[in-house]
């Protein structure tokens, strides 16, 4: 049975945790140093590549301590330290924005004892009596991505990602796809200019919805919402992002011209009148033990809703304090972030299992005796690979603490060494494959341990033959794992394309098979033959290629025939595609097996004709456009899908590079920067006489 022990409903005493700080400064620099490095690189993960390798909690405590050595050693302090900066910069595959006001982090509190030390901070700071009570605000803390929102004359133009706090990326087409976002607000008292804050985010039922689908088309899985949110943003293509149901609430502003609230409630409540969605639970509270209750009182309310919510923000109300308060490097005086503890809980590993995926990668998994966290039920947990298991020193037997990291993956933080059973050994992953006894290997450098045996490995064959047939592949319906695994079974099909081979008496004869089911597969198989290029790409599952990379690919060689010629470093030289896929796609390639599989696909009658979005014609070739104002005979990305249509590039930001700037009703700051660079400025009507007369 499984020893359960929830963490305590009532942390309100939960002190901040103090790490043992050395005494000599050359210690401490040298602490200082490692932490800072650690810091960087979990900050690179977490901010550009979207897919951290530490708990938010972890993390937090290597902040804290570097924190408080800091203030221990203020001679410490650089600059560049992660306490000082925000975030991460921004990537250059983006264009970037420049926030006109800087977009701030959070101070933390883990205790009722922090708020109210902030509450004594802020009235020192005010010069007010320490008894005296200072209004509040209590706003849910959603774990997602803020974002800041421009809106020139009630018009949304630009959005962008907070980067590095003064630099973010330009994710103005992906965040026109949020359909609660309005382009333009409501009402006729819209300031020339602001900026405003918010934070996108997945609810959990689009984060399982959006993972399923990913799992069944072999791609990896996000490891929880808010990293989902940021990879469903932070996308070159905005359809990917389009099919994503994102949220997004306000709550905060920058620059403005034209408008000044006198609270942050006032705030709040103008933005729910320009029709911009705001989070419902919010509270403000008479003083700071108000806070606290709030703060105790979503403890437990905040696993009935159905995203996540690491916290809670405290703001003062008022905003003449707020200016008065300002802020110090990385946060401003006047809010704190209160953060709930992780939810962890104890339970045995029963077993661990390790699972061949598609490209040959061993992943250990521990089968936990079933627990609930925070009333969900968890029985597994992923364990990465063999470091993370020899980090962490994972038993089959042991007891371990394990939590729900964005309150969803669960993962296993330690184990319970006193509750170690006798005899039990440290584990290590198989010599050879689980699946087909292939000896394994981890080439130097990978953390990855892989089946090498690509062509004849059962289950790399089931997972391939799954991604294959998935939905955003070949889209073979009916063709289910089971009826999949029973056609390798008998030797019936050793690689995809034999697929096109089937006949009604190689399926009949399958469980769960009947006459219709069989027509029904037969005539999807068929139908698939017709694809597009981007999709058949999509299904090979090569390491590295996901559907962006497909499309890319797709669109630079139009055939497939072109696509298998090309060199490694050809492959490089087209945008978007880094020297890792390069190389994925040209070994894939170069792989007699798959040599063979062309020659099948190609006798089947396959026909991967092209793309869809490929461009049609060379006629907007070498040009730029960008769209500003409000577009009335198409949508902007309508619009902006014809220039690519037609050969021509879509851009988000004036340039000297833009060939025109499309103005529609009410254009701003883009327009005034197109007329100083001297680009040409067409109206809407304009636009459309450019077309070809095919549109
Ligand atoms: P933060 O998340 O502690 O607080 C600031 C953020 O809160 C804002 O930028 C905004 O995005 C968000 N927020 C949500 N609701 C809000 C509201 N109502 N009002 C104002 N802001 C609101 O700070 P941060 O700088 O964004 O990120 C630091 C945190 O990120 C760390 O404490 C850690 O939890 C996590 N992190 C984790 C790793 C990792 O490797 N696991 C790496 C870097 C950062």
């Amino acid at each position: 049975m499984a020893t359960s022990q929830d963490a305590p409903a009532d942390v309100s005493n939960r002190k901040t945790m103090t790490p043992t700080l050395p005494d000599d400064i050359h210690a401490a620099a040298e602490r200082a140093r490692v932490l800072r490095d650690e810091l960087q690189r979990h900050n690179i993960a977490y901010y550009v590549h979207d897919a951290p390798t530490v708990s938010d909690a972890e993390y937090d405590a290597l902040m804290n301590e570097l924190v408080a050595l800091e203030t221990k050693f203020p001679e410490l302090v650089s600059p560049d330290s992660p306490t000082q900066r925000v975030g991460a910069a921004p990537v250059s595959a983006f264009g970037s924005i420049t926030h006109k006001r800087p977009m701030l982090s959070l101070g933390n509190a883990f205790s009722d004892e922090d708020l109210r030390s902030f509450d004594t901070r802020a009235k020192r700071a005010l010069g007010m009596d320490l008894a005296a009570p200072v209004d509040y605000i209590c706003e849910l803390k959603m774990d997602g991505l803020a974002v800041s929102l421009t809106y020139e004359n009630g018009v949304f133009t630009q959005g962008a990602t907070r980067g590095d706090g003064t630099t973010g990326e330009d994710i103005t087409q992906n965040l026109r796809t949020l359909k609660s976002l309005p382009l333009r607000l409501h009402g006729d008292k819209c300031p020339a200019l602001i900026e405003i804050r918010g934070e996108v985010f997945l609810t959990h039922q689009e984060f399982a919805r959006i993972n399923a689908e990913r799992e069944k088309s072999g791609e990896p899985t996000f490891a929880n919402p808010r990293n989902a949110a940021a990879g469903s943003l932070r996308q070159l293509d905005p359809r990917i992002t389009a099919g994503r149901r994102l949220q997004i609430y306000l709550y905060g502003i920058g620059e403005t011209q034209g408008y000044r609230p006198d609270t942050q409630a006032g705030l709040l409540d103008q933005y729910r009148a320009w029709g911009l969605p705001t989070n419902p639970f919010r509270q403000l509270c008479a003083n700071i033990e108000e806070v606290i209750a709030f703060v105790g009182e979503w403890q437990d309310k905040k696993n009935a809703i159905d995203y996540d919510m690491d916290g809670v923000v405290v703001k003062v109300n008022d905003i003449r304090l707020q200016e008065e308060l300002g802020q110090v490097a990385r946060a401003p005086r006047w809010a704190i972030a209160y953060k709930y503890p992780a939810l962890q809980v104890q339970t045995k590993v029963e077993d661990i299992v390790v699972q061949v995926g598609r490209t040959g990668s061993l992943t250990p998994l521990a089968w936990l005796a079933s627990v609930a966290v925070g009333g969900v039920k968890v029985s597994r947990a992923t364990l990465h690979n063999q470091d993370e298991i020899e980090r962490k020193d994972i038993r089959i037997g042991d007891t371990v603490v394990i939590q729900r990291a964005g309150e969803v993956i669960p993962e296993v933080v330690r184990v319970v060494l006193e509750a170690r059973p006798e005899g039990t050994v440290p584990y290590r992953l198989p010599d050879t494959c689980p699946s087909c006894g292939t000896p394994v290997v981890r080439p130097e450098g990978e953390a990855v341990t892989r089946c090498p045996n690509v062509a004849g490995c059962p289950a790399q064959l089931q997972t391939r033959f799954e991604h294959f047939v998935s939905r955003n592949a070949l889209d073979i319906a009916g063709l289910g794992e089971r009826h999949i695994a029973q056609l390798i079974a008998a030797g019936l099909v050793k690689d995809p394309a034999d697929l096109f081979f089937l006949k009604k008496d190689d399926l009949l004869p399958l469980e769960r098979m009947g006459d219709k089911l069989a027509d029904n597969i037969l005539n999807a198989i068929e139908k698939s033959k017709k694809t597009t290029l981007s999709r058949l790409i999509f299904g090979f599952g090569m390491r590295h290629v996901g559907e962006r990379a497909s499309t890319v690919l797709a669109r630079r060689y139009h055939t497939l025939e072109k696509l298998a010629a090309a060199t490694a470093d050809e492959l490089e030289a087209v945008h978007e595609i880094g020297r890792i896929t390069a190389e994925s796609v040209a070994a894939f390639f170069a792989l007699p097996e798959t040599k063979t599989m062309l020659d099948k696909l190609h006798r089947a009658g396959v026909e991967a004709a092209g793309d869809d979005s490929a461009p049609v014609s060379d006629h907007f070739a070498g040009k730029t456009f960008v769209f500003t104002g409000a577009l009335t005979q198409r949508t902007r990305e309508e619009a902006e899908a014809l220039v690519r249509r037609f050969g021509g590039r879509a851009s988000g930001s004036v340039s000297k590079q833009t060939s025109y700037l499309v103005a529609g009703e009410n254009a701003g700051s883009k327009l005034t920067k197109a007329q100083s660079l001297n680009v040409t400025v067409l109206t809407e009507d304009e636009f459309a006489s450019l077309l070809p007369d095919s549109v």
